[in-house]
């Protein structure tokens, strides 16, 4: 059996940004030899619908673009991967970054695309399980960690 890996919806491809598009990697045959996929999209799953408004990380909550206090969602969002993580045993992630959701880093709560050393809401989360959360930038990190 192969091992499983928590992957953002958007990475496969999945029309699920707020934008209602994707980041589909071009990687993605490469990782089903090595990992079965266990597909979330922490937003779509918390109740925020596609297309959305983008939203930012500020402070204890998460602020959309509008204004709009979206927090509840993405904490929902948040608690089913840790549903996912439990019942699978889940320990490699590979999410999106830059996402206030899913980003290992993620931009200042300003909307003026300023980066910051704080991770998203699901992908902190899931860090303090001490689950392996990789990134799209980092895959054959993730391979040749997950090979040794
Ligand atoms: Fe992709 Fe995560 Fe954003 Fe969903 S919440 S669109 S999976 S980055």
């Amino acid at each position: 059996m192969k091992e499983k890996l928590l992957i953002s919806a958007c990475l496969l491809g999945h029309n699920v940004k707020y934008n209602g598009l994707n980041n589909k990697i071009t990687e993605i045959d490469l990782l089903k030899k090595y990992f079965d996929f266990i597909i979330i999209c922490p937003e779509v799953d918390g109740g925020l619908p596609i297309p959305r408004n983008p939203s930012e990380r500020l402070k204890d909550k998460v602020i959309s673009a509008k204004g709009k206090d979206v927090t509840k969602e993405f904490l929902i969002g948040k608690t089913k991967a840790l549903e996912l993580v439990k019942k699978y045993h889940i320990k490699y992630a590979l999410l999106k970054e830059k996402s206030p959701s899913c980003g290992k880093q993620t931009y200042d709560g300003t909307f003026t695309h300023s980066l910051i050393e704080r991770s998203g809401i699901t992908a902190e989360a899931l860090i303090n399980q001490n689950i392996k959360v990789y990134s799209e930038l980092e895959i054959e990190e993730l391979i040749k960690n997950f090979r040794s």
